[in-house]
């Protein structure tokens, strides 16, 4: 069994879509970045890529890369857990916590639990998504940004 961690943080931009665990938010404001900014998407890349001892997402998509310009997140996620299964590996678990001051986005878990167990081959029960504000404190609290960590269980395929 190994274990892996992830971070994420992105600036908020008015006029962008806000993508979170490769579901579309209705919100006015989304999260500047090369790719979608998904920093949920992003944390889980960097974990499964932690727990297999492959590095980090900048080594494997590097935002100077044109490839990944406004790329989808989930094609990374799917990406990595390539990598993964040619090392031998596969994703057993996964949990996971966004930090956002608004908008409100526990109606959106079911959703993202969906998308992201699809890309990873789990089940939803097996994809946790969270969610905390820093009430009102801060960068996120002024909604100037939003966070996310993840932790995922590899076992061997
Ligand atoms: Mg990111």
């Amino acid at each position: 069994m190994r274990v892996g961690l992830g971070y994420d943080y992105h600036r908020l931009e008015a006029g962008r879509k806000l993508i979170l665990g490769g579901v579309e938010i209705p919100f006015g404001k989304g999260l500047a970045g090369h790719s979608d900014g998904d920093a949920l998407t992003h944390a889980i890349c960097d974990a499964l890529l932690g727990a297999a001892g492959l590095g980090d997402i900048g080594q494997h998509f590097p935002d100077t890369d044109p490839q990944w310009k406004d790329a989808s997140s989930l094609t990374l996620l799917a990406q990595v857990v390539e990598r993964l299964r040619a090392k031998g590996l596969r994703v057993a678990q996964v949990d996971s916590v966004i930090i956002a001051e608004a908008p409100k986005l526990a109606p959106h878990f079911a959703r993202m639990r969906e998308t992201l167990a699809q890309a990873l081959g789990l089940e939803p029960a097996e994809v946790n998504v969270k969610a905390k504000t820093t009430e009102g404190l801060e960068a996120v609290g002024r909604g100037e940004a939003m966070a996310a960590q993840a932790i995922v269980v590899l076992e061997s395929a």
